[in-house]
């Protein structure tokens, strides 16, 4: 539990890409957070004591009250257990989990041991997001389209995990943009679904995608890890006010080709400002719409094998 007079005293699991590029330069700027320990098999944060795994690391400091879970989806779940069991408070990478139902049960697990669970959404932090959301609350929406279209070998180099069960595939940045579009459109449901599997590969390189709002408006997503050259993060929405695009994974919004909001994107100090809140409020913040989505994309989606994959 936290002290309510002075920093959250915070262990971080799984030190990795995330963990260096984003967590440990955000948490080192927030007064709300102290950085006392870390665990992790290989890797290791500087300054601070250092353990192999989670339940070493809460033997040892047992003065931690938070901890945020930054290992792949598949190994997240026993970490987070083990944490809320020790009344812990919980911050999870996106995503969350492996499965809904895995998530469904940690937010039982919170509940009854009296601590917050964040299943953080980093997109949704993105600085344009909550322009587009009003945009779109103030509109008549026609029809909407998501492209997300990346080159994995850029930002995924030697992560085998992702391509495993449980890594996604191209639903790991596919996810971030279902993330703002679950926020910024109506409630949604897929109509249909095609896979694309590398036949070496047990998770898929691309994905089209189409869905239907509850009011019957068609939205489109184009998911693509083989885009090399300019990448696209983009949202856009034909709309009775106008054409908008959100571009740059949400950094960028412009209606009909004027840019009318584009700032410099802080997405994990306000994540972690989010986690402070809920601490202190006493409450969790676990909105599993994007999982769900993925979910029913593989549940409903047809089965493409396409040529291998090699890193
Ligand atoms: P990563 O560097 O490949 O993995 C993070 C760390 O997790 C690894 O360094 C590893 O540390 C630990 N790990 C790996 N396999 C494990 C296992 N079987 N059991 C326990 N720990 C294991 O990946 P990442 O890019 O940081 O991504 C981690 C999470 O953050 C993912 O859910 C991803 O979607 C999310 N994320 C990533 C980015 C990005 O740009 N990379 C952006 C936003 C969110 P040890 O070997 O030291 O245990």
């Amino acid at each position: 539990m936290p002290s309510n007079n002075g920093p959250i005293k915070l262990g971080i699991v799984g030190v990795g890409k995330i963990v260096r590029d984003q967590h440990l330069p955000a948490v080192a700027k927030d007064r709300e957070y102290h950085l006392v320990a870390a665990a992790s098999r290989h890797g290791k944060v500087d300054g601070i004591p250092n353990f192999h795994d989670i339940e070493a690391m809460l033997d040892a400091v047992p003065e931690l009250e938070a901890v945020s879970l930054c290992m792949p989806p598949q190994f997240r779940y026993d970490a987070a257990r083990t944490a809320l069991m020790a009344k812990k408070h919980v911050f999870l990478e996106k995503p969350p989990g492996a499965t809904v139902s895995e998530v469904e049960d940690l937010k039982t697990l919170a509940a009854a041991n009296g601590v917050s669970l964040f299943a953080s959404w980093h997109s949704r932090y993105a600085p344009a997001v909550e322009a587009a959301r009003a945009f779109l609350a103030s509109a008549s929406i026609k029809s909407a389209a998501i492209n997300w279209k990346e080159d994995v070998r850029r930002w995924h180099p030697n992560q085998e995990w992702i391509w495993a069960p449980g890594g996604f595939g191209v639903f790991d940045p596919g996810i971030n943009a279902l993330s703002i579009a679950t926020h910024i459109l109506p409630a949604m449901f897929i109509t249909s679904a095609v896979l694309d599997f590398p036949e070496n590969r047990a998770s898929p390189v691309a994905a089209q995608v189409t869905f239907r709002t509850s009011n019957g408006l068609p939205v489109t997503m184009e998911l693509d890890w083989l885009q090399t050259g300019p990448q696209s993060w983009d949202i856009l929405a034909e709309t009775d006010q106008g054409k908008m695009v959100l571009s740059g994974g949400g950094s960028k919004l412009a209606i009909d080709g004027k840019v009318v909001h584009e700032e410099p994107e802080a997405e994990y100090p306000m994540l972690y400002r989010r986690f402070a809140e809920i601490v202190h409020a006493s409450v969790s913040d676990v909105d599993l719409a994007p999982l769900q989505h993925v979910a029913d994309a593989f549940m409903l989606g047809k089965r493409n094998v396409v040529k291998a994959f090699f890193d």
